[in-house]
């Protein structure tokens, strides 16, 4: 399937994911107020545009006042939960802030927001303290299940270990959370079988949720640098690498209907309806930006996502107004 090129074949998968969805996990949308804090990190991914060696990234840090306006919005807009999201930091001082925005945050209606986490690698106690303050679920994309593009794709140091993301995840799944992950697709030296691999991961590991979305290249990276000059690192074209993002949800959701998946705002770097395309081939979750539109243009992990200042427009699907939607297959488990 991954590798075909039938546009009726094609259409079918995507229809059949879409009526999956509809039949084990209803007609309703869920959304995440997606509040991206800060685009400082201390990782150096080699694709990424918000990476610590990018001296070209103007970097900011939401206030306190600034993450909890965003949080009444959410809960104002009926959002249901929000995504506090920002590059990997650790030390004492940032869990603390962390904490203690979770413990204000859960005040907002009286604890009537979900929470879900996506700031990285954290040692087990880090992510119990932020469990115990009041998020319960948490974001940390695998990027590849095969441990050798992985080490293609990041700094070759201790910093940067397949083996400690895979521990983050499992310590994160036995604390309580629904864990979520997700891969990039479509990345140079990335072949169908990778992909393939990806799905049987994602659902051997029976996360609950997962955002998967397709590599959009960002000019000052490394990794752009490489596949310009490496004939072997070459990437699909964009009208691919879009195919190849829904066709992986589509799969993914026959292959384990009844978990979350998210519309990744990725998607619609490639293509403006590109999230509305990823609700009709299977998905369920969209995350829309609620971070101040001042700093969102700093946030650029890849090109392009800078421009995307427009919500999305979601006339056509039913919302899941005030719900954590939580993932069916978590309760179940
Ligand atoms: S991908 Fe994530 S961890 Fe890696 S540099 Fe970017 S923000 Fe940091």
């Amino acid at each position: 399937m991954l590798l075909c090129k039938e546009p009726e074949t094609i259409g079918n998968l995507y229809k059949r994911a879409a009526d999956l969805k509809l039949r084990t996990i209803g007609p309703k949308v869920h959304l995440r107020g997606l509040i991206e804090i800060s685009n400082i990190c201390r990782k150096n991914c080699l694709y990424c545009g918000i990476r610590s060696g990018n001296t070209l990234c103007e970097r900011y840090t939401l206030t306190d006042e600034e993450i909890l306006l965003c949080a009444e919005h959410a809960y104002s807009a009926e959002f249901g939960s929000v995504v506090i999201q920002g590059g990997e930091r650790t030390g004492k001082k940032f869990t603390e802030r962390i904490t203690s925005l979770l413990q204000r945050i859960k005040l907002i209606g009286n604890g009537a927001l979900g929470i879900t986490l996506s700031l990285g690698e954290q040692s087990e106690e880090v992510y119990k303290e932020w469990f115990d303050a009041g998020a319960h679920r948490y974001l940390l994309r695998i990027e590849t299940s095969d441990p050798d593009l992985f080490r293609k794709i990041h700094p070759n140091d201790r910093y940067h270990s397949y083996d400690r993301r895979i521990r983050a995840l499992m310590d994160l799944k036995s604390i309580g959370y629904q864990a979520g992950s997700g891969v990039m697709i479509g990345l140079p030296w990335q072949n169908a079988e990778h992909l393939a691999s990806d799905l049987l991961f994602l659902k051997e590991m029976d996360f609950p949720m997962i955002g998967m979305g397709p590599y959009v290249p960002h000019d000052d990276t490394p990794l752009t640098q490489m596949a310009a000059t490496d004939p072997t690192a070459s990437f699909p074209s964009v009208a691919d690498r879009l195919e190849l993002s829904l066709k992986m949800i589509s799969l993914l959701r026959i292959l384990v209907p009844d978990i979350n998946i998210a519309a990744s705002t990725a998607l619609e770097a490639l293509h403006p309806k590109g999230r509305i395309m990823a609700l009709r081939s299977g998905a369920n979750i969209v995350m829309p930006n609620i971070t101040p539109s001042d700093y969102r243009k700093y946030y650029n992990l890849y090109d392009r996502k800078a421009l995307l200042l427009e919500d999305l427009d979601l006339g056509e699907v039913e919302i899941g107004f005030g719900e954590w939607g939580d993932s069916l297959h978590f309760n179940k488990v």
